[in-house]
Order: structure tokens, then sequence, then C-alpha cells
């Protein structure tokens, strides 16, 4: 697998980087729709996407025609400005929910951190209540600061980042009985993701999500929902949370709001965006006019090529073909779970060695909790190369030796 030009840059990089990131063996040098190219000429499938990131597929050409036309009209002026270009992005994407207001930002974790500072600041200056805490779920991902890596609440993000801070609390996944507990005069807010991505692809039940709601409501704190990964499209619909009728307080969203662009999102009622006033909160870079005008482009095409519904009719049936897979090849694969194009196949042993097979022959996914391949390829991907990857992971399951 390893080739010079790999091994090049390997051994560069190893000099110049802080070692943050195990990589995957791979060194893309472009790509295009589904398709990334390698160093030495090697075309893979795609189906990550950046980590659910590129739904709109790699170097889009009309995304690539408004990067090119804004980069010569205005790029960055600051959050002293007003910018139409941020208030075109907000109408796109509060026509999508019940969200009266919208927060730009540039990353998922700091999306996060801005729902968290409102969940806060609402319940102490609007509601006036000494209530600050935070409750999320096991497994849970929120982000790598140090809130969100509070929130996140998993030992392996924390790992000697003491003291993490307090006023997080995570309570097991599937039992409204010991979330209902967790709950105190303290308790500002429950934040959960409505299908885990990091955690492995876990897709809530109907009854659990609209019971978390429920307790929200009957104990008068903030219901949020991380739309950071299962947003914009990509689960069938515009956000996750939109399967179950649910109408959460804030919402955060990042990932592929821009395509690529780092862009984050925080929308929120207009009850509860009276937590914010001028100067409680501010980013230099979010909402730029460049990736405001982007990532306005990149809703516009989610809603005009519908693709909610492609990912949704594409995803269901791509997760009875692997399940079709499973019957023919009983032992292989344990279960087959996903909402739309999150898609997560776990294996009944360690994946590891089949997830390298995948990218040998051309194939990339992620590998998550050693068991689960998990999927979050771009929502425009063609048929054909899903059918490919199923083809490919059939043929490396029928000759694996368990
Ligand atoms: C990726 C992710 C985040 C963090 O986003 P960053 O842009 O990396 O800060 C937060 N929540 C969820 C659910 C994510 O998938």
């Amino acid at each position: 697998m390893t080739t010079s030009s790999l091994d090049t840059i390997k051994a560069r990089e190893e000099s110049l980087l802080c070692r943050t990131y195990g990589r995957y063996p791979v060194s893309i040098a472009s790509g295009k729709g589904s398709r990334v190219t390698d160093l030495d000429g090697k075309e893979y499938v795609d189906l990550l996407a950046g980590i659910a990131v590129t739904s709109l597929g790699h170097c889009n050409e009309e995304i690539a025609q408004v990067i090119e036309k804004q980069a010569r009209k205005l790029i960055h002026v600051s959050n002293l400005f007003y910018q139409e270009e941020q208030l075109e992005l907000a109408e796109e994407l509060l026509s999508l929910s019940h969200f009266g207001k919208a927060f730009f930002c540039n990353s998922g974790a700091e999306a996060n951190e801005a729902q968290i500072k409102l969940a806060r600041r609402y319940m102490q200056r609007v509601k006036n209540v000494d209530a600050y805490e935070i409750i999320t779920l096991d497994k849970a991902f929120h982000g790598r600061t140090y809130a969100t890596m509070a929130a996140t609440g998993q030992e392996r993000f924390q790992d000697g980042f003491a003291p993490i801070p307090d006023g997080f609390k995570t309570v097991p996944w599937g039992d409204l009985n010991v979330l209902e507990a967790a709950i105190t005069p303290k308790t500002a807010a429950v934040l959960v993701e409505i299908v885990q991505g990091e955690g492995g692809i876990r897709p809530m039940h109907a009854e659990y999500a609209k019971g978390i709601e429920a307790l929200c409501r009957e104990k008068g704190i903030l219901f949020l929902v991380d739309e950071v990964q299962g947003g914009l499209f990509r689960t069938g619909k515009p956000w996750a949370f939109q399967h179950f009728d649910l109408k959460p307080d804030a919402i955060s969203c990042a990932k592929a709001l821009a395509n690529g662009l780092p862009m984050g999102a925080m929308m929120t009622t207009d009850e509860v965006s009276k937590g914010f006033v001028a100067g409680s909160h501010a980013t230099t870079f979010g909402g730029g006019a460049l990736t405001s005008a982007v990532a306005a482009k990149v809703v516009r095409i989610m809603k005009r090529d519908h693709l909610d519904e492609r990912a949704a009719s594409l995803g269901g049936e791509f997760m009875e073909s692997i399940r079709r897979i499973s019957e023919s090849h009983p032992g292989t694969i344990k279960e087959v779970r996903g909402l739309g194009l999150m898609i997560g196949i776990e294996l009944a042993f360690p994946a590891k060695a089949v997830w390298e097979e995948l990218i040998r022959r051309g194939f990339i996914c992620n590998l998550s909790h050693e068991v689960v391949l998990r999927l979050l390829p771009a929502l425009n991907i063609p048929e054909e190369d899903l059918r490919a990857f199923a083809d490919t992971l059939e043929d490396i399951l029928a000759n694996i030796k368990k």
C-alpha cells in the first residue's frame, strides 16, 4: 500500500505538524464530484465526503463559480458592518424550519459553544434562574473546544486536559428515567444528536426523541440539538429533528454548510434568541461575505435538487442492499443502521482489515469504534458508485478470513 510519494509526504509531515491525527494511508491530490485522486493518480470513490462536509461533491462547479465571483467582490470586512450576504444565507436557512434567528460562526464546535452560551444566558438573564448545567448523552460528540469537550463527556477526548470545565453531565443513551433523574434546578438544557455520528451512527427512536423534548418542556429547560453532522438534508430531511416533529429551542449546524469552506451556524427561536444582546457573543470570521455567499448557494442547490428526498431514497435502497449481503453472508455484518445517507455498517468482527482492503480497492469510508464502517457520501453521489461499493464489500466479506 505504501508508495514512494506517500512515504515522502509522511516524512515531511512528521517533521512539520503537531501529531494530532492518525492519517489514512492515502494522500489526496485532487477531487471531483464523488471521486478523489491520490498523488500517484489512483482514483477512489469517496464515501466519506470530508466527514459529511462536501455534500455537493468535491469542487462543485456551481460553488466554484460563487467562490470566484464573491472573491472578487468582497471576502471579509468583520461583523462591525452590515452584510447582505449574511441575510440571504439566514433567509435560506431559516426557511427550512421553525427557527427565527441565526448566528454565524466557523465550525461545529463553535456552533455548539454558541448554543451552550445562549442556553445559559437565556436561563440566567431572561428567565432569571441560576441554571447552567448542560446534560448530554453517552457516546455523543460535540466538538474539541473546552466546553464542547466537556459536553462530549468521553474519557478518550478528555485525557490529559484536566481540569475539564464543570456544568456538564453525561447520561446513558436511551433511558428517559435516568435523564429525568439527572435534571435538577441547576439544569439549563439537554443537548443531543438525533443520529449520533462519531458514536458509530446511532439513530434515535421516535419515542426516545419525543420523550426528551417532552421532558425538557415539562421541566422548563431548553432542548438543544446538534445537527452538525446529520443536518442539511443528509438524513432525508433538511434537519434530522424533523423526522420526529420536534421543535428544539436551538440547533447547531456546520460541516456541509459551505461545502468545504469553514462555516457554522446556530439557529434558535425568536424567544430564546433574547438570551443574547449586542456584545454577548461574537466571532471575527463568522458569517464573512465569502463563506456566507457560498453557504447560501449550498442551501439553494440542496433545495432545488431535493437532495433530502434523494438522500432518503438512495440511502434506504443502499441500506437494503447491504442487509441482503448480510443475509447471504451470515456472521459478517451485525447491523446496518442509519438515516438517509448517514449510514453505519457494523461488522461482527474488528473491521480494520475490511476497511483497509476497501481503500486498496479504491473506496474511502470511515472506520469507527473498530467495528463500524461509517458512510457519509455526497448527497449527489452517483447511484453506480454506491452499488460498486456494495459489490466490493460483498466480495471482500465473501473472501474474508475471520
Ligand atoms: C464534527 C462534529 C462536531 C464538531 O465540529 P467541528 O467543525 O470539528 O468543530 C460537533 N458535533 C458533531 C455531531 C459533529 O459531527
